[in-house]
């Protein structure tokens, strides 16, 4: 460092210069070390979701996979009615549970597995009874 007065060379640190007398700046502050971050608080924070929506989406999924097995043991009863309505059951079965898993895809909910099951269970109903007519 050099005197801010005399512009001589001074010790590193020095508060007067030794040839002037000037007073030196103070030596610059040690950066502000910054504030240790807070401890988080140990629990999570509550998560912004209405358990009754979530409710709802599952069901939906749930209703369509059920409706789904529904309609493929229908399927298998060897009955002229219950093959139609296995098909029929089938198809709620595919609307109803891809409207769940829409709906799941969008909230992010759990549960489209079953909505996804439900659809693959009423296609399967509908191509079996096809299968089986053919
Ligand atoms: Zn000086």
């Amino acid at each position: 460092m050099f005197c801010t007065k005399c512009g001589k060379e001074l010790p590193e640190g020095a508060v007067f210069c030794p040839f002037c007398g000037q007073k030196q700046g103070a030596p610059a502050e040690a950066p502000a070390s910054p504030a240790p971050a807070p401890e988080s608080a140990g629990y999570a924070k509550p998560v912004n979701q209405s358990p009754i929506k979530k409710a709802r989406y599952n069901i939906l999924c749930i209703i369509g996979l059920v409706i789904g097995a529904i309609a493929i043991v229908f399927s298998y009863i060897p009955l002229d009615l219950f093959k139609v309505l296995g098909v029929l059951a089938g198809i709620g079965a595919v609307i109803v549970a891809a409207i769940g898993v829409v709906r799941c895809n969008r909230t992010n909910e759990n549960g489209r597995i079953h909505g996804v099951l439900g659809i693959l269970l009423g296609a399967l109903t509908i191509i079996f009874v096809i299968i089986d007519i053919l």
